[in-house]
C-alpha cells in the first residue's frame, strides 16, 4: 500500500499570519505524524514579504504551482497597508476567483469559559464568495464599483443564477452531513431581483435534497434572531456581504475573531483554509495573536481533502487536531487573552502539541 500523501501550500500573509501559520502547520505536522499522513509543506511567498524581496505581493507563477497541490493554506491578508506601487495587489480575491472557491464555509461554535455568550451555539455560515457586492471578484475586468461625477459613486451587485445555485448546493450537502436544517438569508423584499433569484436558486437546487428542511429569513431579522437564538440554526447560506458582515457578528458570540475559522470550498479538488480574521497589525510580534482560527481552518481542509479524496489517515489527523485544540482551549494558562486566557500563542500551540502526542491512538 502506498504511503497517505499529501501537498499543501503554505501562504503565511501579512502581520500574525507570520505567528498563526507556522502555528497551524506545527499541530498538524504534530497530528499527522502520529497518524502515518505525509504532508508535504511547500512555503510560497505571498503578501507584503513578497512584495519587498520580490517586486510584488503575488509572485509570477504563483496559481501555476498551487494548482499542482491539493490544497492551501492562506494567512490574512493586510493589504489595506500596502504602498500605492505596482505589484502591490490583494492577492485573496484573485486565489478564490482562480480556483473557483465560490463557498465559504464559517463554523461558529462554543466553548466553555473563554467568553462565548451561549454555551451551545453550533452553526455554519457558508458565504458566496465569488460574486455580490464585493466589487474587486465580481467583475472580469475593471471594478464593481465607480464614480460617474465627483459627488456620485455606483457599487454594483452581481447575482447569477449559477453562483446561487452552487453556492446553495455546496450549503446543502453541508446540512445534509449535519442536523440537515438550512437557513437562506437574503432580503427580497428589497432586492426584489437579486435576492429573489438567490432565493429561487436555493429552494431549486433543495429539491435534489428533500432530507434538508430549508428555511428563509431577512437579513436584518436573521441578524437579530443570531444574537438571541442563535442555536436554532445549523447551516445557513447566503450572499457574499451579508455573510461577510454575519459572521463577524458570529464570531462576535464565541469570544471573538480570534474564533472564527473557515474554509474556501468549490467543486474543483482543491481547496484553501483561510481564517475569517484580518492580519491584525496591532498585535503582530506581541506573541498574543489567538492561533485557534488559522489551525482549525487547516484542520478543515485536511478533514476535508480526508473527505474528498478517501485518505483515513488525513480524517484521523483532523480528528487528533480536534482533541489538540479542545485541551488548549480548556485552561486559561494555554489561552490567549482575547479567549480570558493568561497564555500566549506559544502557550497554546504547545497545548495542541502535548495531547496530540501524548495521546492513546484508538481511545
Ligand atoms: P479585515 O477587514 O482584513 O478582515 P479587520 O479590519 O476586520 O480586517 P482584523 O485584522 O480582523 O481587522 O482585526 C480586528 C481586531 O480583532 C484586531 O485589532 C485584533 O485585536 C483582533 N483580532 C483579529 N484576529 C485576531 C486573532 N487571531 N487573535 C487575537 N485577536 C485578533
Amino acid at each position: 500500500m502506498s504511503t497517505p500523501h499529501i501537498t499543501l501550500g503554505v501562504l503565511n500573509g501579512d502581520d500574525i499570519g507570520h505567528e498563526i501559520v507556522p502555528a497551524a502547520v506545527e499541530v498538524a505536522q504534530a497530528a499527522a505524524e502520529r497518524t502515518g499522513l505525509v504532508i508535504d509543506w511547500r512555503h510560497m511567498p505571498l503578501g507584503r514579504k513578497a512584495l519587498d524581496e520580490l517586486g510584488t505581493t503575488m509572485p509570477v507563477g504563483t496559481l501555476d504551482t498551487l494548482s499542482t497541490f491539493d490544497g492551501f493554506i492562506l494567512g490574512p491578508i493586510g493589504h489595506r497597508e500596502y504602498p500605492k506601487v505596482e505589484g502591490a495587489i490583494n492577492p485573496h480575491p484573485i486565489l478564490r476567483k482562480h480556483f473557483d472557491l465560490f463557498a465559504n464555509v464559517r463554523p461558529t461554535r462554543s466553548y466553555p469559559d473563554i467568553g462565548c455568550i451561549y454555551d451551545d451555539i453550533d452553526l455554519v455560515i457558508v458565504r458566496e464568495n465569488n460574486e455580490g457586492f464585493q466589487p474587486d471578484r465580481n467583475v472580469v475586468a475593471g471594478s464593481g464599483e465607480f464614480r460617474p461625477t465627483h459627488d456620485t459613486t455606483i457599487s454594483v451587485r452581481v447575482i447569477t443564477r449559477e453562483g446561487s445555485r452552487k453556492v446553495a448546493e455546496a450549503a446543502l450537502e453541508l446540512a445534509r452531513a449535519r442536523r440537515k436544517k438550512l437557513t437562506v438569508v437574503h432580503k427580497n423584499t428589497v432586492f426584489k431581483l437579486g435576492c429573489g433569484m438567490f432565493v429561487e436558486e436555493c429552494y431549486r437546487a433543495a429539491e435534489a435534497y428533500p432530507d434538508v428542511e430549508v428555511e428563509e429569513a431577512i437579513v436584518d431579522t436573521f441578524a437579530m434572531h443570531l444574537i438571541r437564538h442563535p442555536q436554532q440554526y445549523d447551516v445557513v447560506v447566503t450572499t457574499n456581504m451579508f455573510g461577510d458582515i454575519l459572521t463577524d457578528e458570529a464570531a462576535g458570540l464565541v469570544g471573538g475573531l480570534g474564533m472564527a475559522p473557515g474554509l474556501c470550498i468549490g467543486r474543483g479538488s482543491i481547496a484553501m483554509a483561510q481564517a475569517t480574521h484580518g492580519s491584525a497589525p496591532d498585535i503582530a510580534g506581541t506573541g498574543l495573536a489567538n492561533p485557534y482560527a488559522m489551525v482549525e481552518s487547516t484542520r478543515m481542509l485536511i478533514e476535508w481533502l480526508g473527505r474528498r479524496h478517501d485518505v483515513p489517515q488525513a480524517q484521523a489527523t483532523a480528528k487528533l487536531m480536534a482533541k489538540g485544540v479542545q485541551s488548549a482551549l480548556a485552561a486559561p494558562e494555554t489561552r490567549t487573552p482575547d479567549i480570558r486566557g493568561t497564555g500566549r500563542l506559544a502557550d497554546m500551540v504547545a497545548a495542541m502539541r502535548g495531547t496530540i502526542e501524548g495521546i492513546t491512538l484508538g481511545a
